[in-house]
């Protein structure tokens, strides 16, 4: 009779308590409903003593109906793909929800009639980079190879280097991506060296175009020769350069790292590139270049299965009108002050923490060549795991007998959450 368990509440009785009206309203009723099933499963198991499951279910509730959470990015990786790569400026943020519910994406207020859609993105994008004369965006730059190999080159030749035949990741290869898409590969040189004659050699009536893809994620060292833009250009053909992470301008420290205006000065016909690595801004894939190949793409039939949403449009325009994005902030970021600062709070906490130099990365498929100096608050390894598991969860990264909580890649107003996360775990 006195088995505590009896003693149990009904998930409604808990959930017609007043202080859970406002969460249902906001998570809904089925969200909520479970969540507080799950709180009392607990009490079941004896873990949780049954006076605590109200509390507990009430400071336990998930922020949003989605279960994807906000995160500290202390892994030294900028642009890291197992995080969400770049995070959006505040400004971008902000445009997403703007846009978020109804938005005149292909309204235009003044005549009351149908417009074409994202022209403000595009055009944002268009005054970036001067040289193209068109532009164009789909899903991510995957995407935009896709429709330059269905819209340029179906049932004939892309010409590839063989020493830009990559994988970016996840088992997911260009030159599959591009045969997928109907295109006809043909290798090109050696993975070594490869010379414009090379190019030239190949080159027949079933060639559609040239391929020039930036080996974002790997370097090859030593004995190697590729070919730039340039020579290319003066093949004939229209040469297509994926650059990958989005640089619109040459970055002063990022100087291997290909960047659009000085490609298609240099003569590419088109270029591509992702839109959430070192533009900083929401996944998408761009495309800059000639007029007439950006038509041919747009009015492809499946550039419509490849279209971005309005919160997309919007995130992108604030991105690049707006102010500059974190990800060049973390790129230009000290933080060695910041790292000794939050080491020593955490110190006088009488917490094992001290500040050490370390490199950070782009990351992202970006200047894999390129070692940002940095600096960690390093801790006993054993805080790893619990960093995680909180809220917000903070990822660092294990050396050995210490956790590094690299901080080039964490915003500046972070650095007190992270404080208030590691001295609540000490
Ligand atoms: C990252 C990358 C891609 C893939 O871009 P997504 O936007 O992830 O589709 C393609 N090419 C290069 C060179 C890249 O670096």
């Amino acid at each position: 009779m006195d088995d505590p368990r009896r003693a149990i509440p009904r998930v409604n009785s808990i959930l017609d308590d007043p202080r859970f009206a406002e969460p249902q309203g906001r998570l809904g009723r089925a969200l909520v409903r479970a969540h507080v099933g799950a709180v009392l499963q607990r009490v079941r198991g004896g873990e949780l003593p049954v006076d605590k499951a109200l509390e507990t279910a009430l400071d336990t509730l998930p922020k949003t109906a989605a279960s994807l959470r906000r995160v500290i990015n202390a892994t030294g990786v900028i642009v890291h793909t197992n995080l969400g790569r770049a995070p959006l400026s505040e400004a971008a943020k902000a445009a997403m929800v703007e846009a978020a519910g109804h938005t005149d994406v292909e309204f235009d207020l003044t005549t009351g009639q149908r417009a074409a859609r994202g022209t403000a993105a595009l055009a944002a994008l268009a005054e970036r980079v001067p040289e193209a004369e068109a532009v164009h965006v789909v899903n991510n730059n995957a995407a935009a190879l896709v429709l330059v190999a269905l819209a340029l080159a179906p049932g004939r030749e892309i010409l590839i280097s063989r020493g830009e035949f990559i994988e970016i990741g996840a088992g997911f290869r260009i030159p599959d991506l591009l045969a997928a898409a109907g295109a006809r590969i043909r290798e090109v040189g050696m993975t070594n060296r490869t010379r414009t004659e090379d190019y030239a050699d190949a080159i027949t009536p079933e060639t559609a175009l040239i391929l020039k893809l930036h080996p974002s994620n790997y370097f090859i060292k030593g004995f190697f020769e590729g070919v730039p833009v340039e020579p290319l250009a003066k093949l004939n053909v229209p040469v297509v350069y994926d650059i990958g992470s989005g640089l619109l301008e040459p970055h002063p420290l990022l100087p291997d790292e290909p960047d659009a205006r000085s490609a298609l000065r240099a003569g590419a016909a088109l270029v591509t590139a992702s839109g959430d690595k070192l533009l900083g801004g929401p996944q998408a894939g761009i495309v800059l270049g000639r007029a007439e190949l950006v038509a041919k793409l747009r009015k492809h039939p499946l550039a419509r299965a490849m279209r971005v949403d309005k919160t997309t449009l919007a995130a992108l325009e604030a991105t690049l009108r707006g102010p500059l994005p974190p990800v060049h902030a973390c790129l230009e970021a000290d933080v060695r002050g910041r790292a000794a600062q939050l080491a020593k709070r955490l110190h006088d906490h009488g917490i094992d923490a001290h500040a050490v130099q370390t490199l950070a990365a782009v990351g992202g498929g970006g200047a894999p060549d390129v070692e940002l100096p940095s600096w960690a608050v390093s801790l006993p390894a054993r805080y790893a795991e619990p960093l995680r598991g909180g809220d917000p969860p903070v990822v660092g990264r294990v050396a050995g007998d210490r956790c590094l909580l690299d901080l080039r890649a964490v915003q500046s107003k972070e650095d007190d959450e992270i404080f208030t996360r590691v001295s609540e775990l000490a």
